[in-house]
């Protein structure tokens, strides 16, 4: 490591941030600089910290381990700094987040009929909660969301609302052997700890429970054509994944038969478009023409470089 930024605390105006190595492996021998920052603090709003929302092509400076196949901000904000910014953030995408939840439980089937029982189930990052409706759907009892933006949780179905809990994951609030399903979708990446919480995943689940991931994938055919142009290059990316790399994590926090593949998402056109790396003065009227003419609302299946990874405790 030859940057003297990574030993001591860089200040980003009023954001402070801190030396973090590969949160996989956690050490940096095997890391090299993959991109330099690219961070405007006086950029940052409300929906910086959102999901789905437009892209701004943001991100911390980024190291790449060549052990993990893991990439990840270096210097990287403090827990406390991110709660604040997530709990802040607006929500600001109910029908993508509709069509997300509909994506995930075309998984389920298959999950369900390993899974030892449907009481307990924990999805971290539940936004306005549309996965948690899915499992009702399908028997789960003890649901729980934990989401920390307040925005997010006053957009749920007044049903689902009283299952969701405000904050982040934190593994003290989890008993040993609660649950039978863990779930963690477009989350995994904002983490700032992935390795130490999927051990706590494992922890929690029940014997033949199940975790099941959503994330990017960096390797993606998407992603490699466009670099760091990419949408998934974001300031609120603390770690890109790829399938060796969650696989690697999953496997090490004792998790059994994972599987690691490409994830097939369904979203409305408009949804496509916001992240088609275009400057805005051209995006937005290209955005509005989708609108008016109603073509934004058809729904369109793809890989937009996804991974959906499972794995039990055995
Ligand atoms: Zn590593």
């Amino acid at each position: 490591m030859s940057d003297s930024n990574a030993q001591q605390p860089a200040r980003h105006e009023h954001m402070e941030l801190f030396n973090r190595p590969c949160p996989i492996c956690l050490s940096e021998k095997g890391s090299t600089l993959f991109a330099p920052s690219r961070v405007s603090p006086d950029q940052f709003n409300k929906d910086t910290f959102s999901a789905r929302k437009i892209p701004e092509y943001m991100h911390f400076r980024l190291l790449k381990c060549r052990c993990c196949d893991l990439i990840y901000a270096n210097p990287a904000p403090s827990d406390s700094q991110l709660l604040t910014l997530y709990t802040r953030a607006g929500f600001v995408s109910a029908r993508e987040s509709i069509f997300a939840g509909q994506t995930y439980s075309k998984y389920l089937p298959a999950i369900v009929s390993r899974l030892p029982d449907l009481k307990g189930a924990l999805d971290v990052g539940t936004g306005d909660g549309a996965f948690l409706e899915h499992l009702v759907r399908y028997g789960f009892s003890s649901i729980t969301g934990i989401e920390p933006s307040a925005d997010s949780i006053s957009k749920a179905k007044p049903a689902i609302r009283p299952l969701i809990k405000k904050g982040f994951f934190n593994p003290n609030d989890h008993g040993d052997e609660q649950y039978s399903l863990v779930s963690l979708f477009q989350t995994v990446e904002h983490l700032l700890c992935p390795m130490e919480t999927t051990r706590a995943f494992f922890r929690i689940l029940k014997k033949g429970g199940a975790l099941f991931i959503a994330g990017h994938n960096f390797k993606a055919l998407s992603s490699r054509l466009m670099r760091t142009r990419s949408p998934i290059f974001d300031v609120e990316h603390m770690q890109l994944f790829s399938k060796k790399s969650l696989f690697k994590m999953m496997k090490e926090a004792g998790f059994s038969d994972i599987k690691v593949d490409p994830m097939m998402n369904t979203y409305p056109l408009n949804y496509y478009a916001q992240l088609v790396p275009l400057p805005q003065r051209i995006k937005a009227p290209l955005m509005a023409v989708l609108t008016k003419t109603g073509l934004s609302k058809i729904a369109i299946p793809a890989y937009i470089g996804n991974l959906a990874a499972i794995g039990y405790k055995r």
